[in-house]
């Protein structure tokens, strides 16, 4: 399922770069010092891995090739426009985007960034992402990271990287990593100094403007991300502190830049990946993340964890309904926002977005929410063939129970059963409520409809799996 992220996209990019060098060299810009650091950039490389690798197990990546080649894209053309005196050959750039709905994104030292798709669904244009990631990417070139740790505590580097995160998964998602450690160092560590904040507002105003972008829209993105604000704020605003008239002094810089135009907009790519999003199932909350990190934590290489359970969030079933004939003599109406995940010889799946799993290592798949519906042998007793279709799910669900008996009951329009059921979900981890209904065909088989979903939202979905059976239709007369 995930696609390992690509870097290759950036040909074109680089080329565009190129082109306005000269438009930005000549210009009188600001000349930036970066910090005095006793730090080598070997140690910004060693802390950031660390804190990528602990950020890998706490965040949850989207591992949507299509976003994160398009981000890619953006921060491979800022990185082209890096000045050469604030180059370091150890630095190695990567981009991830996580599924987070919280506006942050974040660079660690020596390069690893990470943007929130929140991020990217509130800005406006590119040019408001460009602003942040060419801000972001600034305290990493400035290495901001260690020149700070220069500045302000005693503590050896190898705790660097704990401290880092510890201020950005606990500032984003409470105190995940924080446990008992330097929480509030790190709180302080990762709040940049105004001066730091200064630096890189004026830097990354330069990188954009030699990208091709244009450096106003940094500003426009602070403006975007106070708008946003909410009771506290973004967290990137409380991370990263107005070193005061943020938005005029930018602004001023562009000027001093003599940046002409619009800047590079790429306003197609931008609505596509922004489009591609609003289809995505939504996008996890910190309190949902901080959630999952007490099950266990991410598993960004494959698959889920196999001790901890996934957050898995859907959308409800929709009030109307959409028919499917997913074959002959079957007629299926399930919610409109569900689709045809899966069919087999003998059943097909109906899910919503972002309930349907498959395990690619030994290809067994589960869905959290929707219906199953499938023929059974059958023997002619109705009774009998739902008691052995049950005990044939028991083996491949071991801690399903029966909750009461199964019910007379109208499926497809005939005498049918049902009977409701408590279940662990494989997927999540969490209680699941499963409603089995079943039915005599006229050839003697048993068609059956079983609907699943979390245990909290069985009264939602109960009503919708009632809905799907009364109305299937079996043309076998
Ligand atoms: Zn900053």
């Amino acid at each position: 399922m995930s696609s390992h992220l690509s870097l290759a996209r950036a040909g074109r990019f680089v080329f565009v770069a190129t082109l306005t060098v000269a438009l930005a060299t000549a210009s009188a810009q600001t000349r930036i010092t970066p910090p005095p650091n006793k730090y080598g950039p070997a140690d910004d490389v060693k802390a950031g891995q660390e804190a990528a690798q602990q950020a890998m197990k706490q965040l949850p990546m989207l591992n949507d090739a299509a976003t994160e080649e398009y981000v890619a894209g953006i921060g491979q053309r800022l990185v082209a426009a890096i000045p050469p005196e604030l180059q370091h050959p150890e630095f190695r750039y990567t981009f991830r985007v996580v599924n987070q709905k919280d506006i942050n994104a974040f660079a660690l030292p020596g390069g690893p960034m990470f943007v929130n798709r929140g991020m990217i669904e509130s800005a406006h244009d590119e040019g408001e992402i460009a602003g942040v990631m060419a801000h972001e990417l600034s305290h990493v070139v400035l290495r901001h990271g260690t020149a700070q740790e220069t500045k302000a505590t005693p503590y050896e580097i190898g705790a660097v990287a704990g401290q880092i995160l510890g201020a950005i998964v606990g500032g984003a998602a409470g105190s995940l990593i924080a446990q008992g450690s330097n929480f509030g160092i790190s709180t302080y560590f990762m709040k940049f100094s105004r001066e730091y904040e200064s630096q890189a507002d004026i830097e990354g105003s330069q990188i954009m403007a030699r990208a091709g972008y244009n450096p106003a829209d940094m500003a426009n993105m602070f403006h975007t991300l106070a708008a946003q604000g909410g009771s506290n704020g973004p967290q990137w605003l409380s991370d990263h502190p107005d070193p005061g008239n943020r938005e005029q002094r930018i602004r001023q810089e562009a000027t001093a830049l003599h940046f002409n135009g619009p800047g590079l907009t790429n306003t197609a790519d931008f609505n596509s990946v922004q489009g591609r999003l609003r289809g995505m199932s939504p996008a996890y909350t910190a309190e949902q993340i901080a959630a999952q990190n007490k099950r266990g934590g991410y598993n960004n290489g494959g698959g889920p964890v196999a001790t901890a359970g996934r957050v898995v969030q859907v959308s409800a079933p929709s009030g109307s309904f959409r028919t499917y004939q997913p074959s002959q003599g079957l007629r299926v109406s399930v919610p409109s926002n569900w689709m045809q995940v899966d069919a087999g010889q003998n059943s097909v799946t109906y899910a919503p977005d972002g309930a349907w799993f498959t395990d690619s290592s030994n290809n067994n798949s589960a869905f959290t929410h929707g219906v199953e519906i499938g023929v059974a042998q059958g023997t002619g007793n109705l009774q009998n063939d739902t008691n052995a279709l049950l005990r044939n799910l028991s083996q491949s669900n071991p801690q399903m129970q029966q909750s009461g008996r199964a019910k007379n009951d109208s499926v497809a329009g005939r005498n049918g059963l049902t009977v409701q059921l408590a279940n662990v979900s494989e997927v999540t981890k969490q209680p699941e409520y499963i409603s089995l209904s079943t039915t005599e065909l006229n050839n003697g088989s048993m068609l059956y409809v079983i609907g699943v979903a979390p245990r909290n939202e069985a009264g939602t979905y109960d009503s919708a799996f009632k809905r799907v059976r009364q109305n299937l239709q079996v043309a076998d007369r």
